[in-house]
């Protein structure tokens, strides 16, 4: 199959990044069978389904919000899905929501901040299935702090869970991808990571990172057959909010604005789109046919990141953002 780049037509996506193999994968699908319930690799089994050769996903952040959801229309789709965890004790809600759907699931501990589990289960999950086609980059950590609010520590936390964390994720599937021939990554940043928002100052710095560092690579990954997008949810009703790290010191000379700003996330988050709803975007978006860079999980989502990306001098975003403190 020829690719159509930059006039550059004719060239199998394979051949150029120094591919050893087409699109057929190797599915061991006796090591599927050999997983036992309760390990920390334990498998969600529905009755009467079977696992059979199929697009192999990794996601990450599955023990709520859309990461659970996107897992689950994942694997309904057909996927055989790869469901890593932080905690692999909080997964009681991704168990009990795979066994309603009558889907299966093969469940991992990842701290996706580990560098060293995160090269493990990407080379387990390569190993038993012969290789990993589509990575969802979701796990991630709200912030809420103006610059002097933040401590530096808070910063690189932001930093090494939504931007290092993916980008780790990224490099370790990418060689498999490139030599396949064929790959699919998907990173879940924000409208955050388009549009600049108070008090959001470390959240919204590391999803732009992260939006930079996937928009650069994406005509690169894209001449070996991997394609690279975003997805940019708005408000979502998850844990999200609840899980969000606040600034130790909340009085003080930002109190009132910051007081102002919560007013305002309460507003946006009361007409939050669902986790179900963003989950079955991200699942859409993985499976697209047709795949662009980015994307948004609501027509919300697509008007504020539209608004933004038109602004070339900045002044329309600021225009709305600086009534929020209002
Ligand atoms: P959520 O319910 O809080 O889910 C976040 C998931 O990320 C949880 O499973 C959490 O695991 C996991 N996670 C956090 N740190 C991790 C780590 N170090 N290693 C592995 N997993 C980790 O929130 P959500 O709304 O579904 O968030 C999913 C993604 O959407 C995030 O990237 C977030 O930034 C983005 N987003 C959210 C919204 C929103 O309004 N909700 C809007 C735009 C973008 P634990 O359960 O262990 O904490």
């Amino acid at each position: 199959m020829g690719l159509t780049l930059g006039g550059r037509r004719g060239v199998a996506p394979a051949e150029r990044c120094g591919a050893t193999g087409g699109v057929t994968r190797r599915h061991d699908l006796r090591a599927v069978s050999s997983l036992r319930a309760g390990s920390a690799t334990s498998r969600v089994a529905a009755a009467g389904s079977t696992l059979t050769p199929m697009t192999t996903t990794l996601i990450t952040g599955t023990s709520s919000g859309m990461g659970l959801h996107a897992a689950i229309a994942l694997a309904r789709r057909g996927h055989r899905v790869i469901a890593t965890l932080r905690r692999p004790d909080a997964a009681h809600e991704l168990r009990s929501a795979a066994a309603s759907a009558g889907v299966e699931l093969d469940l991992r501990a990842l701290d996706v901040t580990d560098e060293e589990a995160c090269s493990s289960v990407v080379a387990a999950v390569q190993e038993q299935y012969g290789g990993i086609d589509v990575l969802v980059n979701n796990a991630g950590l709200g912030m809420v702090g103006t610059a002097e609010q933040l401590s530096m520590e808070a910063v690189e936390e932001q930093i090494a869970v939504n931007y290092l964390a993916p980008v780790r994720l990224t490099k370790l599937v990418l060689p498999g991808m490139r030599e396949a021939g064929h790959g699919r990554i998907l990173s879940v940043t924000s409208v955050g990571g388009a549009v600049g928002q108070p008090f959001a100052d470390a959240y919204c710095g590391a999803k732009f990172a992260l939006e930079g560092f996937m928009q650069s690579l994406a005509p690169v990954a894209e001449r070996c057959g991997v394609h690279v997008s975003v997805m940019e949810p708005a408000a979502v009703a998850s844990s999200f909010v609840e899980n969000a790290v606040r600034p130790e010191v909340e009085d003080g000379p930002y109190a009132e604005l910051l007081g102002a700003y919560y007013r305002r996330t309460e507003g946006a988050f009361a007409a939050a789109q669902s986790a179900e709803s963003a989950g079955e975007a991200i699942a859409a978006a993985a499976c697209d046919p047709s795949p662009v860079f980015r994307y948004q999980s609501s027509e919300g989502a697509t008007a504020f990141v539209s608004a933004s990306l038109a602004d070339t001098d900045g002044e329309r975003v600021l225009g709305f953002t600086r009534g929020w403190l209002d």
